[in-house]
């Protein structure tokens, strides 16, 4: 049987492998997929000792992974990032799926058009450098990167290349920027600390908001949209399952249906059945 994992530090409440056995059992693949907790220093190590024919890698190991491929994907480029590793001879191709999976999931199962928006990113970490150049392909109008430290926001406009379309600024200079179309929380602040506050103004009534973590650790961000005015507030649950579906199709040649995975990890739905 094919072995994969998912690699990163906290590990142990990862869904990743609920999901992937999900997808599994519906497509008919046969293969174990289990999480491995892993930090800077020994991820090389276990992943080489692991045998697995493909990886997903997630917080804090996605520069690390780009960093070991022998070859990358133009979007895992783009974003100094790799969330999926494929065997490439006896090294490793890496791309990332995130940005693909956060924009399926706002265009195709909230139904949002991304054309000509105006988009503020929050953050300017790994997920947002994953998301940032998915959302430009995806057609926004402007992208304002807002960190809390600013050179990193400078570092994330200045890799897309696109200094028209791109801009970065600090977090002072929110109340300045006027309504976003689209805002994205890309901030891991709900692990342990608080965002800081956001003006009001930034949301108009029709603003959607998206935030990248899920479940408790999104609740403030998207309570805040709500307040603000926003007619959609979602959490990263869908892009967490459209990811994972890009990346099951990069290992296996085909897309899973995500639709009832969605459903039950939101609790809408059946309970994911994933033992064989
Ligand atoms: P990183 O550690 O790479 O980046 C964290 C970012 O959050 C940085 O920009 C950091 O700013 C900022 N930040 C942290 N604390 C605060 C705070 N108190 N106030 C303001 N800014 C803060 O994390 P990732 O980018 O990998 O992850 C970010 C979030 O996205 C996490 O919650 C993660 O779970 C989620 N995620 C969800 C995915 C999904 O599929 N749904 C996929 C990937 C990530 P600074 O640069 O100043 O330190």
């Amino acid at each position: 049987m094919q072995r994969y994992a998912v690699f990163g530090s906290p590990i142990a409440h990862s869904q990743s492998p609920r999901i992937h056995a999900a997808f599994a059992r519906q497509t008919g693949v046969s293969m174990d997929y289990v999480a491995v907790e892993a930090g800077h220093g020994d991820f090389a190590a276990k992943l080489a000792a692991s045998g697995v024919q493909g990886a997903n890698v997630t917080l804090p190991l996605k520069e690390d992974a780009f960093a070991l491929c022998a070859e990358t994907s133009s979007r895992a480029q783009r974003s100094g990032a790799v969330n999926t590793l494929l065997r490439a001879g006896s090294g490793w191709h890496g791309d990332n799926t995130d940005g693909v999976g956060l924009v399926r999931d706002l265009t195709e199962r909230h139904g949002l058009d991304l054309r000509q928006r105006r988009v503020l990113l929050l953050g300017a970490g790994g997920a947002a450098r994953g998301v940032a150049p998915a959302l430009l392909d995806a057609g926004i109008g402007e992208l304002y990167v807002v960190n809390r430290t600013p050179a990193r926001a400078d570092a994330l406009a200045d890799a897309m290349g696109e200094p028209g379309r791109v801009h970065a600024r600090g977090w002072d200079a929110l109340p300045a920027l006027g309504g976003f179309d689209l805002l994205v929380n890309a901030t891991s602040a709900s692990r342990g600390g608080t965002l800081p506050a956001l003006p009001m103004g930034l949301a108009a009534p029709r603003s959607a908001a998206v935030d990248l973590s899920y479940g408790e650790a999104a609740v403030s961000f998207l309570a805040w949209a709500r307040a603000a005015g926003c007619s959609h507030a979602v959490d990263g649950l869908g892009m967490l399952v459209e990811q994972a579906a890009e990346s099951f199709l990069l290992w296996h040649g085909v897309r899973p249906e995500t639709e009832a995975v969605y459903a039950a990890l939101s609790g809408q739905g059946d309970a994911l059945v994933t033992a064989d």
